[in-house]
């Protein structure tokens, strides 16, 4: 298992980490599996979309804002259930094809480490199989 850190710069952010995952892939050797990344924390998230347009990922973070507004009818006393919510709606794992050693993602598609509660310094850990 290979792990990094991502260090989020604001409170709600997409943050493509898909050259980190292929280094780790490299570091294990891998050339051909299955690439499982999970994001050990209950108010971010991981996703995969696209990375052409820098506007999808501003229309993803303004819909969950719309859907999941920060403030509502929550009960957690640490004020970031909105937090939480979107963090559930994206998932804590994507799982990937390794093919000629790295990521064998689409044209268009990146990994993206979902921050809804940050500036934080976020852990990702990478498994290959
Ligand atoms: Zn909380």
């Amino acid at each position: 298992m290979h792990e990094f850190m991502v260090p989020t710069q604001s409170r709600t952010e997409m943050v493509d980490i898909t050259a980190e995952v292929n280094r780790a892939i490299r570091a294990a050797g891998v050339t051909e599996g299955l690439c499982h990344v999970f994001v050990p924390h209950t108010t971010a998230g991981i996703t995969i979309n696209e990375n052409a347009d820098p506007d999808v990922a501003r229309d993803i973070l303004t819909t969950l804002d719309r859907l999941v507004p920060r403030a509502g009818d929550y009960r957690h006393s640490e004020g970031n259930s909105d937090a939480h919510v979107k963090a559930s709606l994206m998932g804590s794992s994507v799982t990937a094809p390794i093919a000629a050693g790295r990521l064998s993602l689409g044209t268009w598609q990146a990994i993206y480490l979902c921050e809804f509660d940050g500036p934080r310094h976020r852990r990702c850990l990478v498994v290959t199989t």
